[in-house]
């Protein structure tokens, strides 16, 4: 089966085909099936947002399309970033600044505790999805480390780990742990459940 990838993250993309490159016969980038779409992303919820997105690519290509909403939630911000992670300094995609305003929310705070979340969500020209969640807990530091992964993952030390952040892991050791692996994992399943 040809799957699309609803997203232009290069990061995203770049994990979801590592996890599921087996599974397909061919997975293409939005910009690789040569579809250039932006979504509204006004959904409050994570698995709103990557239904949206899924639904529209599905019916723009006509292919069976993957979305993935993401973020990360602060325990002690009741929530926050969640669903603006991606623009939470005001910019969108500037990693940097969203991480040092995650720091600076969180340095009067005890609890540094945070986990990500992300939900996939597959969709047929037909209307029919199917949708997994993943989760990845741990704690948010206060000075970055590591070069690798992108987003929050130069400050966010996962439980599994009990001192590196995810940045200084590498691609192997974060798809066996992640939220997007774990939701993908669900997603695969349900996949195969069906067949
Ligand atoms: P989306 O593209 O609207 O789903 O936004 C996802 C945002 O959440 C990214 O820009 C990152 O800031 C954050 N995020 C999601 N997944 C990860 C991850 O695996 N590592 C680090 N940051 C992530």
């Amino acid at each position: 089966m040809k799957l699309i990838i609803a997203s232009n993250n290069k990061h995203k993309i770049y994990e979801i085909k590592k996890i599921l490159g087996s599974q397909f016969s061919e997975i293409l980038s939005l910009s690789e099936a040569g579809i250039s779409h932006e979504t509204v992303e006004d959904g409050t919820t994570f698995l709103e947002n990557a239904e949206k997105k899924a639904r529209e690519i599905a019916e723009l290509s006509g292919c069976p399309a993957l979305a993935d909403d993401s973020g990360i939630c602060a325990h002690a911000l009741d929530g926050a970033p969640g669903v603006y992670s991606a623009r939470f300094s005001g910019t969108h995609g500037d990693d940097e600044a969203n991480n040092r305003i995650l720091i600076k929310m969180l340095s009067d705070k005890e609890d540094k505790g945070a986990h990500y979340t992300a939900a996939v969500v597959l969709a047929y020209p037909d209307g029919k999805i199917i949708s997994a969640e993943g989760h990845m807990y741990g704690r948010i530091i206060d000075t970055p480390r590591g070069e690798r992964g992108f987003g929050y993952d130069p400050i966010f030390v996962p439980v599994e780990d009990e001192s590196r952040t995810v940045a200084e892991m590498t691609d192997e050791e974060k798809n066996k742990i992640s939220h997007r692996a774990r939701a993908l994992a669900e997603l695969l399943s349900k996949l195969k459940g069906e067949n």
